[in-house]
């Protein structure tokens, strides 16, 4: 049997190329880029050709990347680091984020608040959009830091991040936008979207596990996370992931040569996805926006029909799914996300989400359909 892997929202397999130019960097060149002889040089000047890669695709400088452990590192530093930073200046800060971000980011918020910040949570519209008009009501004279996700992971919608940062650079307040799965897929111009801070992890776009960057626009403060020695312009200490982050800069910039064409083939297929699952299956939702969604992403609600016992069943049938979240499939709890979209009644549902990426064919896709629509009435019979 073979396996048709359509979970590439939860990761990406590692790119051969990137893995081949991280290899030397694994074995022959070890140096710590800290140390000042020849072999710290070699690494050191990795990191910076790293770094110049993901200014390139960030439109930054080379100064405004700091590298980190990934993306839950990196929305923890941004949501922290600047509420932390803000509130020893100011006695007290206010945060604001949507109900649809990855724990990364709520949990976070939540940890705030019990060292005192208060915490604001803007609501979606149906479709899992932001409201431009709620972030205006939410602001307070002592917002910190808003932080709205580009692209969820569960319904792949995507946010008007440009307008909601307009209305952060107005108000003075510093923005950060998780993301990780626009990477890849959306365009990630800092400076057309407007942001302060903005996280990637290599892992979403078929780089490595454990190693991240972030954009951070000259002049935020950020209060550090991790501290020790002076790494990371003093942000982030900790001796660098030097073959990760080479891996990092290798598979951003693979990425971002083959962005326009992937979104281009992957569109219809997720279409295909989205029209043949809620088109052969009755009391079938699709869940997030029609149009403002990732070219990866199709998801689901299904009515009458148990969430575990439909991935383990297509697990069986070799189709590695989801039911959204990584984080929370196996575990009893509805999805933060679908509850915030309204769409969860009391009755059994199962939520399904199929993402797909750089292996999936026509063929993968026309299997999947069939599969899932022969598993949901087999579940129903
Ligand atoms: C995967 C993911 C993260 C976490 O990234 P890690 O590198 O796995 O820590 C954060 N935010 C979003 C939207 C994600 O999809």
């Amino acid at each position: 049997m073979t396996t048709l892997y359509f979970d590439h929202a939860a990761t990406t397999p590692l790119d051969a190329a990137v893995l081949a130019q991280m290899h030397p960097y694994l074995t022959e060149y070890f140096g710590n880029p800290s140390s000042p002889h020849a072999m710290g040089r070699s690494s050191l000047n990795a990191l910076d050709h790293a770094r110049d890669q993901v200014a390139a695709v960030l439109n930054c400088s080379n100064a405004e990347v700091i590298f980190t452990g990934g993306g839950s590192e990196g929305d923890n530093l941004a949501v922290k680091g600047v509420a932390e930073s803000y509130l020893r200046q100011h006695g007290r800060a206010h945060v604001i984020v949507s109900a649809i971000e990855h724990h990364a980011v709520l949990h976070a918020a939540e940890a705030l608040e019990r060292q005192g910040v208060e915490v604001s949570i803007l609501p979606v519209n149906s479709d899992g959009i932001v409201l431009v008009d709620d972030l205006v009501a939410a602001l307070q004279p002592h917002t910190a830091v808003v932080s709205v996700m580009y692209a969820n992971n569960e319904i792949g919608t995507i946010q008007p991040i440009a307008e909601l940062a307009v209305v952060c650079r107005q108000h003075g307040v510093v923005f950060h936008t998780d993301a990780v799965q626009a990477a890849g897929l959306l365009p990630l111009d800092v400076k057309a979207l407007g942001v302060d801070l903005l996280t990637i992890t290599a892992h979403k776009f078929y780089g490595p596990k454990g190693v991240g960057a972030m954009y951070v626009r000259r002049g935020v403060e950020l209060w550090p996370q991790i501290h020790g020695g002076a790494q990371e312009r003093r942000r982030r200490a900790g001796t660098e992931n030097v073959a990760g982050i080479v891996g990092l800069g290798a598979a951003l910039a693979l990425a971002e040569s083959k962005r326009e064409a992937e979104v281009a083939r992957l569109t219809p297929l997720r279409d295909m996805l989205l029209q043949g699952i809620a088109g052969e299956i009755a009391s079938v939702r699709v869940t997030g926006h029609a149009q403002h969604r990732l070219a990866n992403n199709a998801s689901f609600v299904i009515d009458d029909v148990d969430g575990d016992s439909l991935l383990i069943m297509l697990d069986r049938r070799g189709i590695c799914a989801s039911s959204g979240s990584a984080c929370t499939s196996g575990s009893m709890e509805p999805s933060h996300v679908l509850q915030a979209l309204g769409v969860l009644s009391d009755d059994t549902q199962a939520a399904l989400r199929l993402t797909i990426g750089r292996s999936t064919t026509v063929a993968d896709v026309e299997k999947a359909i069939a599969d899932v629509v022969d598993v949901v009435a087999k579940l129903r019979g």
